[in-house]
């Protein structure tokens, strides 16, 4: 239903409502249990955003973070979490900024570029190279090799945010003629999550 409710425990089972760059940020966190510091902002305001309390963003992100300790946790990452919920000192444009998480915009041109292995922030479309951008839709079965070639043929002319809303197209079928409110997908990952939720209910 619209305005789905995410917590610690169900996640998972809404990975494949998620864009791309936050689907390969679930996949990093759980491959690496680990997010360094810009996937960990990304993926917790996204989160934010789906209406994650707190308390289950702690939860989450702890159950996943298997290599560190409590005190450890406790030390280096909660305070991060709260404060991207707006708990903890910052600024008031961290405030709104977790209020209403990263656009695409921001994902796209706004951050440093992953530059290794076990970085996972950034927008897939615009920061893979074609071949793992290939490679990454045909293991996901988003759509056929024409809808395929078709995104990436939107990342060559830098349209990344069509390639997204391409990728929504392709595995909603007839989204555009339904009531799901597509105004944001393209824009915002919240947007695309909550289309997608929309659509499958
Ligand atoms: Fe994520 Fe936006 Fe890139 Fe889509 S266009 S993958 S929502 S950053």
């Amino acid at each position: 239903p619209a305005g789905q409710v995410l917590t610690a425990d169900n996640v998972e089972q809404f990975t494949s409502s998620m864009p791309l760059c936050m689907r390969q940020i679930h996949a990093g966190l759980k491959a690496d249990h680990h997010l360094k510091y810009q996937a960990r902002l990304q993926y917790g305001f996204f989160l934010r955003g789906a209406q994650m309390s707190l308390e289950d963003a702690l939860l989450f992100f702890q159950r996943h973070f298997t290599k560190v300790t409590n005190e450890k946790f406790q030390k280096e990452y909660a305070y991060n979490i709260r404060h991207m919920y707006g708990k903890e000192g910052g600024t008031k444009d961290g405030r709104k900024e977790g209020q209403l998480g990263y656009g695409c915009s921001k994902i796209i041109g706004g951050l440093v570029a992953p530059s290794s292995a076990n970085e996972h922030h950034g927008c897939p479309f615009k920061h893979y190279d074609e071949q793992n951008l290939h490679r990454l839709l045909q293991k996901l079965n988003i759509g056929d090799e024409k809808d395929r070639r078709e995104i990436l043929q939107q990342k060559k002319m830098q349209q990344y945010q069509l390639a997204c809303l391409k990728h929504f197209e392709v595995t909603h079928p007839n989204a555009f003629s339904s009531d799901v409110p597509m105004d944001n997908v393209g824009n915002h990952p919240n947007a695309w999550f909550q289309a997608s939720v929309t659509y499958q209910n």
